[in-house]
């Protein structure tokens, strides 16, 4: 059963409205990344049920850089953590956003390495983060329900 245009199969949602769920801890992952992974998966059952979706098979999240978020130990956690729920065996598409902020000493915008917070043409402590911090889940594609 394949997912009908502008109906359940695909949501859009504004940004990262998880719920902060208890973690427990998975062997041989990253502590971040499972973290976020369970509290993924949490978003992802709940939107599934939202707009009646029996199976998750893709997600696609945007995550800036200042969340540290190592992309291949996401999903190696998603993957242990969806075992089991409708979302097993989803793939998952990741955007990273790169880490700029713009100095207010003398306006101009820096691309931040290494979480350096240093003007490099003024000297000045950056503190106007323009992106680097998003953790989105921008769509879900998935099946609706079938017969149980
Ligand atoms: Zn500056």
């Amino acid at each position: 059963m394949g997912t009908r245009p502008g109906d359940s199969g695909i949501a859009l949602l504004p940004g990262w409205v998880g719920r902060i769920l208890r973690f427990d801890p998975i062997p041989g992952l990253a502590m971040h990344e499972a973290s976020i992974a369970v509290e993924l998966l949490a978003l992802v059952e709940e939107q599934a049920r939202r707009h009646a979706l029996g199976r998750v098979t893709g997600l696609h999240l945007r995550i800036g850089a200042m969340r540290a978020v190592v992309p291949e130990l996401l999903q190696a956690a998603f993957e242990v953590v969806a075992k089991g729920s409708l979302a097993e065996g989803a793939g998952m598409r990741i955007d990273s956003v790169p880490l700029l902020a713009r100095c207010s000493g003398c306006g101009r915008q820096v691309a931040v390495e290494e979480f350096v917070f240093l003007c490099p043409g003024c000297g000045a402590v950056l503190d106007e983060i323009l992106s680097g911090k998003e953790l989105d889940l921008l769509e879900l594609t998935g099946e609706e329900g079938g017969t149980p």
